[in-house]
Formats: C-alpha cells, structure tokens, sequence
C-alpha cells in the first residue's frame, strides 16, 4: 500500500468551487484533495455537492492501492482513527497539513498555566519561541484559536514541544504527534501528559516561569 497517491498530480490555484467542479467534470481526475483551512473546508463541500460525490473531512493520512484512496480521520472524539473509502468519483478529502511553526521551539499553554501566562509569554517573546495554546484556554477566550493545538485546532510539528499545565487529552497530544521532544510541565505527577513526554518536571508553573 503505498502513502504517496497519483501518478500525476496537478496543482489548482484558489478558485470557485464551480470553476473547480467545471474543471473536474472535463478533466475527470480519479481524487482531488483540498486543504483543511477555512477556504478548503468551505469550498469542499460545495464542490462535493456540485459534482453529486462523498467527501472525507479532515484527513491524517492518505493510502491508495492505485486504485482506491483510503482516507483516515480522527473518530469517536480522537480516541479512534476510521479509515474511510469513498465509492462514488472522484473521491474527495479535505487534508489536514502539519504546520511548520517559524519557531523550534513551541510553548503551549493549558488551563493549569493561565495564571503564569504573563511570564510564559515573555519568556517564548525573550527567546524567539511561538506560543500555543490547549483549547481549555481558547474556550474561556485567553488565547485565540489560532493558537489552539489539538484535534479541532492545528497539527504542529515543533523541534521542542514544552507542554505547560496541559492534562494530556487524547483530543490534544493527537496534533504533537510530529514533534520532535515534548516536555511536559504539570503539577499532578499522574498527569496522562507525563506518559506522553519524552520530559516531565513535576511543578507549579507559576512558581517555574515566575
Ligand atoms: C471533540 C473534541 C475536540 C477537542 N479538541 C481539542 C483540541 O483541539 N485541543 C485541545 O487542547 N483540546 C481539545 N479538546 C478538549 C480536551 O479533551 C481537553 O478537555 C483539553 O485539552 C483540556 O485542556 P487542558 O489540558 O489545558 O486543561 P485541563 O484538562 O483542565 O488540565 C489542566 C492541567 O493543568 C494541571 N495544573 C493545574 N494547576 C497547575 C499548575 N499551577 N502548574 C502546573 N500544572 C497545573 C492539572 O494537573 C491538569 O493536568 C477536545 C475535546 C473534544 C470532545
């Protein structure tokens, strides 16, 4: 089974999802994928509609037998991964891309390390890291989505991944998946984020970053 899908592959710039259904209809391409970002998850659909096909949302990993494309995503909240085959053409995915974050090193913030915000953000500003954040954070509005990692948020692939006050949902350690080493800093030293880190340091963040 091989990952790498076409044997020929064409590129599109952004463009209406009618243009693109115009286009398929002539060109009858055996799959077209689309980015997961706000255009591709907006354009998908329609195009799915106009051209009368299936679509598969937000998928992590792409296999063909050369014939058939086998989609997976994330199911039953994260925990399960479907893998998912589409019998009407041309078979359609919106496709989740891993960021590469500007900066090596990625901080992110959960709901345990709200209170030492000020102090994280200084130190990622100090040092040239980016900031991310759980979505614990994004939902009580103290960071905005874009910074959210995790399965409705971004995938990212950071060298370093310094994990601050973050429990260790499944719903989140699924995006750091491709990160180079993760440290975890958490004040319960049961956390499920210490099974998951390459390091942990049992600690008050506020008292680490204060
Ligand atoms: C469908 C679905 C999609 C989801 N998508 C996402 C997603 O994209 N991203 C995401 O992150 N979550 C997502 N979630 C939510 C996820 O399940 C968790 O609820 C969330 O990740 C918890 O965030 P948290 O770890 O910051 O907060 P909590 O679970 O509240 O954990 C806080 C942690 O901080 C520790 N702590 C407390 N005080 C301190 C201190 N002073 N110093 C150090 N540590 C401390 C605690 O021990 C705890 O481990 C999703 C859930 C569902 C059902």
């Amino acid at each position: 089974m091989a990952r790498a899908v076409a044997e020929t592959v064409r590129l599109i710039p952004r463009q209406s999802p009618q243009k693109i259904a115009a286009l398929a209809r002539e060109e009858k391409p055996q799959a077209i994928l689309w980015d997961s970002g706000p255009w591709g998850r907006r354009a998908a659909p329609q195009a799915a509609a106009l051209l009368q096909t299936g679509l598969c949302a937000d998928c992590t990993l792409l296999e063909t037998d050369g014939e058939s494309l086998f989609m997976y995503r994330p199911a039953g909240g994260g925990s399960l991964t479907a893998k998912i085959v589409c019998r009407t053409s041309p078979q359609m995915a919106t496709v989740r891309t891993t960021r590469q974050e500007s900066g090596q090193v990625m901080v992110a913030v959960g709901a345990g390390a709200a209170s030492a915000l000020p102090q994280i953000r200084r130190f990622v500003r100090e040092n040239g890291y980016s900031l991310a954040a759980s979505r614990a954070l994004v939902d009580q509005d103290v960071l905005p989505y874009q910074c959210q990692v995790g399965l409705t948020g971004k995938s990212v692939c950071p060298a370093v991944y310094i994990a601050c006050g973050i429990s260790g949902a499944v719903q989140h350690t699924c995006a750091i998946r491709q990160a180079g080493t993760v440290i975890a800093v958490n004040a319960d030293r049961n956390a499920r984020i210490f099974a998951y880190a390459d390091y942990g340091i049992v600690g008050d963040c506020a008292e680490i970053f204060g």
